[in-house]
């Protein structure tokens, strides 16, 4: 291979933790960008518009999937002077403007002219390209194909090809049993991987059974009456919980009156406390219709995994008061399903705010928490310890449970398979997307299963 063909990959963010993620990509004619996302908890004092590369000069920017971590910055990448077009697979496409509008929303409150004419400006450049398919960036050199990465709807890994190199940016890979989307397969082909390393030092439970455990934990937790938190991402794993939940109701009767000695006249409510997490989850059910074959037909007819007749949801913000006052003062058995999934905002922060002082309540946590975040501090708080939610003090006396069975990401075998699976070993892997402790003992578990790949951490 030409030395000169080799391209420069620099990373932005995803480096020292899990969040930012963003990898640009360069050769002689070619300037692209790997996802642009927000720096959150530890990470998140970076201010949103500054960039450490010169933004004009970008000819496009290639993403990966609809999580907030890798597309929340796009509006600012805009306003900083990029105008490619922004490639992504078909159902990202769908997504990727309620998931912008909502972190427009956030950021800009009060100008919703603004928000509509920078989400106006994303959409024109919106490129949907479809999964597996070489399709040419804008110089002709390099191509571009999408893979199936596994781990929300339309999330995909990158495969960027030059004539003689060929880089695979992983964006972040799911792990087997999900619901809706199929675990990725290894690439047929890469000189250089980027692959994002979260859960890079350990395997998670068994996940046949964990829908049983899903099922114990819940009947457990409700049993004391009391509300089951459970703090998730808008999009993903909300919509694969809902899934698991549907399917205990139905199958097992599990989360039913009969359960519960008191309190309960009527089915246990299980309640969608968010805007967003409700428009993602109709959009779910559409793209479901037209992506796959639709759940109807695998779960008999009548039964919608996203739709049934105990579950709650819940749109205005009054709303959504009551109910967290309702639950507080009531004790009732509930499941609440609110984001943010790592505690940072959003309307999961009310109920844990009335919530985690009281005994009887249940926080489940199903993802990720990065460092810095609330969700982190929860995991790690002692009975009687004190933690700040929306600037108050609060006790901490809830029960904690963390259910890795459930996570989107694939753990050390799924990450170890998708180098190892690779028919030629890689020339190079470079681990981003993970904290440093993390990538260090996966560094060294990968170099030992492939010893001729130089397995590289940066930052
Ligand atoms: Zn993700
Ligand atoms: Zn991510």
């Amino acid at each position: 291979m030409p030395k000169d063909a080799t391209p420069k990959i620099t990373h932005h963010g995803a480096v020292t933790g899990v969040t930012g993620s963003c990898h640009q990509y360069q050769t002689a004619n070619t300037n692209v960008l790997i996802d642009c996302g927000l720096f959150q908890g530890a990470e998140s004092d970076r201010p949103l518009n500054a960039f450490d590369f010169a933004v004009p000069e970008v000819n496009a920017l290639i993403v990966t999937h609809c999580h907030i971590d890798h597309v929340g910055r796009i509006p600012w990448l805009i306003a900083a002077g990029f105008r490619g077009p922004i490639y992504c697979t078909e159902p990202t496409a769908a997504l990727l403007p309620l998931v912008l509008e909502d972190a427009l929303g956030i950021h800009i409150p009060d100008d919703a002219d603004l928000v509509e004419k920078a989400l106006a400006r994303i959409l024109g450049q919106l490129q949907p390209v479809p999964y597996d398919q070489w399709h040419p960036l804008p110089n002709g050199e390099t191509e571009l194909r999408f893979q199936p990465a596994g781990h929300i709807m339309g999330s995909a890994y990158v495969e960027l090809a030059t004539e003689s190199h060929r880089t695979v940016f992983s964006g972040d890979l799911g792990a087997p049993g999900a619901v809706f989307v199929d675990p990725p397969q290894a690439p047929e082909r890469a000189d250089v991987l980027v692959i994002e390393s979260t859960y890079g030092n350990r395997d998670h439970e068994a996940r046949a059974e964990r829908k049983t455990e899903l099922g114990n934990s819940l009947k457990r937790a409700l049993a004391d009456g009391g509300t089951v938190l459970i703090p998730a991402f808008s999009l993903g794993r909300t919509q694969e919980i809902l899934a698991f939940i549907e399917d205990l109701l139905h199958e097992q009767g599990l989360i039913h009156p009969d359960a519960f000695q008191q309190g309960m006249s009527s089915p246990l409510p299980i309640i969608l406390d968010s805007p967003l997490a409700l428009r993602m989850t109709q959009a779910y059910r559409h793209l479901l219709d037209h992506w796959r074959d639709s759940m109807r037909h695998k779960r008999g007819a009548g039964r919608f995994p996203l739709a049934f007749d105990q579950l709650i949801t819940i749109e205005h913000h009054r709303d959504h008061l009551a109910m967290v006052k309702r639950l507080t003062s009531s004790k009732q058995p509930a499941v609440v399903l609110a984001a943010s999934g790592m505690c940072q905002g959003g309307r999961i922060m009310n109920y844990l705010e009335a919530m985690l002082p009281l005994p009887e309540t249940d926080v489940f946590f199903v993802g990720y928490q990065a460092r810095g975040t609330l969700g982190a501090a929860i995991q790690s708080a002692q009975p009687g310890d004190t933690l700040t939610v929306n600037r108050h003090k609060v006790p901490m006396n809830a029960q904690v449970h963390r259910l890795s069975g459930f996570s989107a990401h694939a753990d050390r075998a799924g990450l170890t398979n998708f180098c190892t699976d690779i028919p030629e070993p890689p020339a190079e892997i470079r681990l981003v997307h993970g904290d440093h402790r993390v990538k260090q003992q996966f560094k060294a578990h990968l170099a030992e299963r492939l010893p001729s790949t130089n397995v590289w951490v940066p930052g």
